[in-house]
Formats: structure tokens, C-alpha cells, sequence
């Protein structure tokens, strides 16, 4: 079995600069992976040679086992099953229908299939009603959402993304993750995308690959990479439920860590200094009563944000600092939890990790 997508060995030189050293990774077909890396890692570069319009310098790309050759039959035949969206959106001055059916008419489909495949996409990113809009006048998320209609027209095999959700409000956000989510359940889409948001890409992706100045650092599933979190993370990443505070250590041998905005944590290790705390959000119990428990860690909050994955529902819980934890659909469902809910958190100091 091959590979859907593989590079091996990939450099990238610029004029003065090596914006890829020896990249390799494959990626299955029906897997959603993510690159995260600070500014200038080299993610768009990397996505812009996986959508064919430039080539590496040396090394390989091999879709399906065989090797790009990048004759111009070649690249035709493989970009019409990639579809991709850009970090800066490149909309035409046409309507919002125009932009989405582009990519259908380039590829010679009847006006019936056209107008169909423009509706299902509008559909899929909730953008129904909006045919006739010029499309530079949509706000950022819509325009963003338009962007990701044109590429799911297609039907692509493979769909590239470059930090699709950058810059927007949690909403447009939120609706850009429950597409790809979809899309790559219900299509079997194969997805790579960059991300800046380690959050992100713990809710979509099934494996990671951090890149750092051209190389990749690490590769592997969410919980392998980022058990132990690395430190240079903090630096770049928007990992949730962070915080960095001032620890003391107690006689008990744990620590009270003082994070601000009135809020103490209490954690089982002992330390005393400044540090940088990570909850993972599958550690936080949710509940719409006051809780009751051994956890060390009990806080009162509003949802301020609900994300839906299909099994899981991520929520963003505003308290002292915000927060966010994971339920499932059906204890969400059961729950009765809508936006501005009050909801009640804890956390167990062992829950506490530090990076
Ligand atoms: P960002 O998150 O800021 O988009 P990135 O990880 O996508 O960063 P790239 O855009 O791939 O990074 O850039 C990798 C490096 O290559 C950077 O140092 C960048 O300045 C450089 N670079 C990118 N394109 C060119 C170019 N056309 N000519 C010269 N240098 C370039």
C-alpha cells in the first residue's frame, strides 16, 4: 500500500534562503494532517509544492505511489483533484456564484451540474442566499468561507488549506472546522493544512507534523507530540487552556499557581517560580451544577463558544480566565448547554501539567 500523498527528502531553496530541509512524511488517504510552526517555518511553501504550483529544489512528491513529474499533462491531471485554499483569499470580481463554479467550468461540467455543485457547496459552508453577492464585498469569514466553497466544488481528493481559519472570528472559525470535519468524514477528503492553533489541530487533525526553520521536528498523533509539550510551543502556539503564572509550593507538596485575573490553580507537582501550565480539555468535568468532588479545582463560568466535531463538542468557557473542555454530544445534548449557559469546571491538580 502506498501512500496517498508522500514528499521524500524535499528541500526549497529561495534566493538566500532554505525555506525546506529534507522533508519527508506520507500521508493516508482519508487523514487530516496538520503542520503547525511559527512565522516563516516553511508550512506555505511545503503547501504551495503539495498543490503543484511550485518545485522543490531536489527531492520528491508522489501521489497515489507514483512520482510528480512535472510535465505540464502531469500537473493538470493531478491538480484537478486538489483543491485549495489559500492564507490570504484570492476571490474574483464576480459574484459569489462566478467564484464558486470556477473551478467547475475550468473542468468542462454541464451548466446543470454547475449550478448544482455550487449549491451543495454553498450548502456546506452555510453560505445559501449569497449566489448573487460580488464577492469583495463579503465580509473576511464569508469570503473565507466562499474560498473553501470553491475548493469543495470540485469534489477534491485532496484538499490543501493554509491556516484557513487565521484572522477570523470564533464563529466563521468554528463553521470552517465543522465543514473540513465533515467533508473528510463524509468524502473521505484527504486534508493537510497549516495551522498556528495547536488547538486546532487537536480537534481535526489525525497527525501532526511540527516544522521549525524548514524542518520537521516531530511527526505523530496529537497526544504523542504533545504529552510532554515541547517548550518552543508555548512561544508560537495557541494551545488552550494555558496560562502562565506564579507558583508557590504548599507543605502539602503541591502548588498554588497564581494566573491572574483573580484566579488560583492548584497543582499537584511542587514548584515555586514562574511557570507555564497546560489542562488538557478532556481533563475538565463539565457540569450545569455546582460539582461536588475530590478535584482541587472548581470554577463557575459562561459558554462563550461551542464548537461542534461530530461525537465531541468542544466548549469555550469564560471564568476568571477562559477555558475550554470537551463533552460529548450526547452529554451535550442531554445537558441542555447553549451559548451563555452557566456552567460549573473541575479539574483535578493532577490535571495540572506543566510545559
Ligand atoms: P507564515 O506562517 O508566516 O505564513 P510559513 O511557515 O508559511 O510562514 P513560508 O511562507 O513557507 O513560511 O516561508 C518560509 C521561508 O522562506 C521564510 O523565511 C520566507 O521569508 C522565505 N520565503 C518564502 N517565499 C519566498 C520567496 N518567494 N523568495 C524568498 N524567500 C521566500
Amino acid at each position: 500500500m502506498h501512500f496517498h500523498v508522500e514528499v521524500r527528502n524535499l528541500c526549497k531553496d529561495y534566493p538566500g534562503k532554505r525555506a525546506l530541509i529534507d522533508v519527508s512524511f506520507g500521508v493516508e488517504r482519508g487523514e487530516i494532517f496538520a503542520l503547525i510552526g511559527p512565522n516563516g517555518a516553511g508550512k506555505t511553501t511545503l503547501l504551495r509544492i503539495l498543490d503543484l504550483l511550485d518545485e522543490p529544489s531536489s527531492g520528491t512528491v508522489l501521489f497515489r505511489g507514483a512520482e510528480v513529474d512535472y510535465s505540464i499533462k502531469d500537473r493538470k491531471d493531478l491538480r484537478r483533484g486538489i483543491g485549495m485554499v489559500f492564507q490570504r483569499t484570492v476571490l474574483f470580481n464576480m459574484s459569489t456564484f462566478d467564484n464558486v463554479a470556477y473551478g467547475l467550468k475550468v473542468r468542462g461540467m454541464s451548466e446543470r451540474e454547475i449550478r448544482e455543485g455550487v449549491k451543495a457547496a454553498l450548502e456546506l459552508v452555510r453560505l445559501q442566499g449569497f449566489e448573487g453577492r460580488n464577492a469583495l464585498a463579503l465580509s473576511g469569514g464569508e469570503a473565507q468561507r466562499v474560498a473553501l466553497a470553491q475548493a469543495l466544488a470540485i469534489e477534491p481528493e485532496l484538499l490543501l488549506l493554509d491556516e484557513p481559519t487565521a484572522n477570523l472570528d470564533p464563529r466563521n472559525a468554528s463553521i470552517i472546522e465543522e465543514v473540513l470535519s465533515r467533508v473528510n468524514r463524509e468524502g473521505k477528503t484527504t486534508i493537510i493544512m497549516s495551522t498556528h492553533n495547536v488547538f486546532q489541530a487537536e480537534n481535526l487533525a489525525h497527525r501532526i507534523a511540527l516544522l521549525n526553520e524548514g524542518k520537521i521536528e516531530r511527526i505523530g498523533a496529537f497526544q504523542d507530540i504533545f504529552e510532554r509539550p515541547h517548550r518552543f510551543l508555548s512561544e508560537f502556539a495557541r494551545l488552550e487552556n494555558v496560562f502562565s503564572g506564579f507558583s508557590k509550593a504548599t507543605p502539602e507538596g503541591t502548588s498554588i499557581i497564581d494566573v491572574g485575573n483573580g484566579l488560583h490553580i492548584e497543582a499537584a507537582f511542587e514548584r515555586s517560580g514562574s511557570v507555564i501550565v497546560h489542562i488538557p480539555p478532556e481533563d475538565i468535568i463539565l457540569s450545569t451544577r455546582p460539582i461536588v468532588s475530590s478535584a482541587r479545582n472548581t470554577l463557575e463560568g459562561l459558554v462563550v463558544q461551542i464548537s461542534d466535531l461530530g461525537s465531541i463538542v468542544k466548549l469555550k468557557v469564560r471564568s476568571n480566565r477562559d477555558f475550554t473542555a470537551q463533552i460529548t454530544k450526547r452529554s451535550f445534548n442531554d445537558m441542555k448547554i447553549g451559548l451563555n449557559s452557566k456552567v460549573f469546571l473541575a479539574f483535578k491538580a493532577s490535571s495540572v501539567k506543566m510545559i
